[in-house]
């Protein structure tokens, strides 16, 4: 039995009658696939282990396993955590000159924890993007409702 979270109320996006060509809400599969939620039905997990993306989604039935996200997500993480970690550290050594040792201990497990923290979840983001601009195969339909063409 899979938990399901209090945004399993919200409807899988309906394909309306436009099918494969029919814009998908962008922003709600983003936070879906930040919260590492299916994008189509935001009920079904999206991972089956830390940074593995199922091949499909167990409430829907939404295949998954299209996505390409690749390097994106790391490379977005990099981007976030050296954007806010940069500031920090320039500001923490212009205004009280701490101990450098101690500076670095510090920063590096926020560092880590930050980028732990993100990865998956801008993981899923980025499998949200593909899936709403229908990118790698998400714009194919799903398997049961190939009987609707
Ligand atoms: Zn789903």
């Amino acid at each position: 039995m899979i938990q399901t979270p209090a945004s399993a109320a919200l409807p899988a996006f309906a394909e309306p009658a436009g099918g494969a060509e029919a814009e998908r809400p962008l922003w709600p599969a983003i936070a879906r696939g930040w919260r590492q939620r299916c994008p189509n039905c935001g009920a079904g997990p999206m991972m089956r282990a830390y940074l593995k993306v199922r091949d499909t989604c167990p409430v829907c039935g939404q295949e998954l396993h299209h996505h390409r996200a690749d390097d994106g997500p790391a490379y977005l993480t990099i981007l976030i955590v050296g954007h806010l970690l940069a500031p920090i550290m320039i500001f923490l050594f212009t205004a009280w000159d701490p101990d450098p040792l101690i500076t670095a201990s510090i920063l590096s497990v926020g560092c880590v924890a930050l980028s732990l923290f993100l990865l998956p979840r801008l993981k899923g983001a980025l499998v949200g993007v593909q899936w709403a601009k229908r990118m790698h195969g998400f714009g194919e339909p799903l398997p049961a409702q190939d009987d609707r063409a």
